[in-house]
Formats: structure tokens, C-alpha cells, sequence
């Protein structure tokens, strides 16, 4: 009968194991989603700033082309002006209009400056998005490899874990079904002269006939059984 338990405690092993091994593979696929979607958000956003920018740039051009007209139209009508009143209002409103033309060319020339940046930024935006969205998929490929094997095993170890379950004494048995539905391994080793399972310390004559397999020993802090390693 002990020989069984030692053979659980190693199956239970395998068991945590498995399952812990699945936990941190699903953490992670999670957490390559989660990259993944804040790398296309990212890409997004720049692609946006990058659009307002050309958009802003645009504005400019137009802008600067009115004001160019209207200088070529008031340039005409201070060829065709005679009295040297309406000559000199013209001149302060060409100037003006100059002046202005020269103010706008300058933001123009700062929005182009910025779109360059703005286009820059989202095509490195754009490329991280993509590496990412392929490394994720080469991963999560792994991952899911992996998850069948794990999954294969997992199924194996239960069987093995009923199988073992089977040949015990229906008090033992239903003893590990109580332990099992509070999540806890039910047959632990022991560790020097602790309990492997809450590490609370045994008597000495329990350490030792869990260390030499003679009694069935059950931990008086957790109450799961404590046997010797496998190897033992
Ligand atoms: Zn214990």
C-alpha cells in the first residue's frame, strides 16, 4: 500500500507539474494577445497623427496658393491705379499680403518638417506591429504544439492516478478524493524531517517511518500522507 502512495505522490508531481506548465503557457499566449493589440493599437494611432499632419500640411498649401492670388491680383490692379493715394494703399496691402505669404511659408515649412516625422513614425509603427504579429504567430504555433503534448500527458497521469486510486482501501481513498477537491496534493514526501506538502514538522517517529515506508504516515498540521521519495 505504500508503494502505491509513493507511486501517487510521484504521479501528483507530474500532475502539478503538467498543470502548471499549461497555466503559464495559456499566461502567455494571453500575454502575447495583449502585445499584440497594443502594437496595432500603436500603428493605428501613428497612422492617425500621420494623416492629421498631411491633412494640416495640405490646409497650408492652400492657404499660401489664396494669398499668392490674391498678390497677383492686387499687383494688377496697381499696374491699372492712377492717383498716387490709391497706388500707396495698394502698396501697404501688397506688403501686407507679402509678408503674410512669407509667415505661412514658414509653418509651412515646420508642418512639412513634421509630417516627414509623422510618416517615419508610423511606417516603424507599422513594422513592429508586423514582426510582432509573426513572432506571435511562430510562438503561439509552439505553444500549441506543446499544449497537445501537455494535454496528452495530463490525461495519462489521470489515468495512471485512478489506476493507483483503485488499489487502495476505500477509507485511503476516500481520505485523497477529500484532500483532491480542495485542490491539495494529497501524498507528499518527506522533506528532511517536514512534511513536503506544508512543511510542518513531523514527530520523529513519523519521519522515520515515512523515510523507511514501514507505517502510513498522515502529517498532523495538513493531514495528507507523507511518504518517502520514489527513489528511495
Ligand atoms: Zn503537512
Amino acid at each position: 500500500m505504500i508503494n502505491v502512495l509513493v507511486e501517487l505522490a510521484r504521479c501528483e508531481e507530474e500532475r502539478q507539474d503538467t498543470r502548471h506548465r499549461l497555466a503559464g503557457d495559456r499566461a502567455r499566449l494571453e500575454f502575447l494577445a495583449e502585445l499584440g493589440q497594443e502594437c496595432a493599437e500603436d500603428a493605428v494611432e501613428a497612422e492617425g497623427e500621420a494623416a492629421r499632419s498631411r491633412a494640416s500640411l495640405r490646409n497650408q498649401e492652400t492657404r499660401i496658393a489664396e494669398l499668392e492670388t490674391a498678390l497677383v491680383r492686387k499687383r494688377a490692379q496697381l499696374a491699372a491705379a492712377g492717383e498716387a493715394k490709391q497706388r500707396q494703399a495698394l502698396e501697404r496691402e501688397i506688403a501686407a499680403l507679402q509678408e503674410r505669404i512669407d509667415r505661412d511659408f514658414e509653418e509651412y515649412c515646420r508642418l512639412s518638417g513634421e509630417t516627414e516625422h509623422r510618416r517615419d513614425d508610423a511606417d516603424r509603427a507599422r513594422t513592429d506591429r508586423d514582426d510582432r504579429r509573426l513572432q506571435e504567430d511562430r510562438e503561439r504555433e509552439a505553444i500549441l504544439a506543446r499544449r497537445g503534448l501537455l494535454e496528452a500527458a495530463a490525461a495519462e497521469i489521470e489515468q495512471e492516478i485512478a489506476r493507483l486510486q483503485d488499489l487502495l482501501p476505500d477509507q485511503i481513498r476516500r481520505h485523497l478524493e477529500r484532500l483532491w477537491s480542495k485542490g491539495l496534493q494529497a501524498v507528499v514526501t518527506v522533506s528532511g524531517q517536514a512534511c513536503g506538502g506544508c512543511f510542518a514538522l513531523l514527530t520523529p517517529q513519523q519521519a522515520i517511518a515515512a523515510d523507511q515506508g514501514k507505517d502510513l504516515v498522515r502529517c498532523p498540521s495538513c493531514s495528507r500522507f507523507v511518504v518517502h521519495p520514489p527513489w528511495q
